[in-house]
């Protein structure tokens, strides 16, 4: 199935790293390192198109007039928790960058994602921003921060995620049609909980070795 809103980053180390992230015997130590040689890997295809302006060096042998990233630092927000496996591994590969975190839990009558924590750098305008968080599941908690990121008026927007699904995509896609999502697969659906399958289980809780 071909989504618009998608780029599946389809290299051979992404596919092997998240196979054996999916594996229930995969530890939390290595579940861990891989997302963040996956998230370095995604964020690599995510920032394909930032802009870069020449400017005059001397290298030892020449002067030259060579490319650097313009404009002002990047932004990279974390969905909590379990996005900030995808920030670490962004910030290797973008160390400069401004971290934000949103924090949404579930309202359990409404099942709507209701905001209880928000630190985002000020002054978004002009910048460009990413909003990362490991499944794009049901996609209401993508919805919610990328409305919220939005109220800032960022000068670009994307979404960085491990995996994603049909109908997560769909759902970004009718609220958030401007916002492109990087992706290392889409897998085939969701479970009446709300889970990604074939998928990896809960990924903050494999991330975090919470589950008891
Ligand atoms: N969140 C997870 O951690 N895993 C899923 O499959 C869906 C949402």
């Amino acid at each position: 199935m071909e989504f618009p809103n998608c780029t599946v980053v389809d290299h051979p180390l992404v596919k092997h790293k998240l196979t054996m992230m999916r594996r229930t015997e995969t530890s939390t130590a290595t579940f861990r390192a891989l997302l963040q040689e996956i998230s370095l890997l995604l964020a690599y295809e995510a920032l394909r198109d930032l802009k870069v302006r020449d400017e005059d060096i001397q290298t030892p042998m020449a002067p030259m007039r060579a490319p650097m990233l313009e404009g002002k630092k990047l932004v990279l927000v974390a969905i909590m928790r379990a996005g900030q496996g995808i920030l670490d591994g962004m910030l290797q590969l973008v160390p400069s960058a401004r971290v934000g975190h949103i924090g949404l839990y579930r309202d359990p009558e409404t099942l709507t994602p209701v905001e209880y924590y928000y630190r985002v750098p000020g002054q978004l305008a002009d910048r460009d921003v990413v909003v990362c968080d490991p499944m794009l599941a049901t996609g209401n908690s993508a919805v919610a921060a990328l409305q919220r990121v939005k109220r800032s008026k960022p000068g670009s927007l994307r979404f960085v995620c491990l995996l994603a699904c049909p109908e997560g995509l769909a759902n970004l896609r009718e609220h958030h049609p401007d916002v492109h999502v990087y992706t290392a697969a889409v897998d085939e659906k969701l479970n009446e909980h709300g889970y990604i399958l074939p998928g990896l289980g809960d990924a903050g809780d494999r991330l975090f070795g919470t589950k008891t």
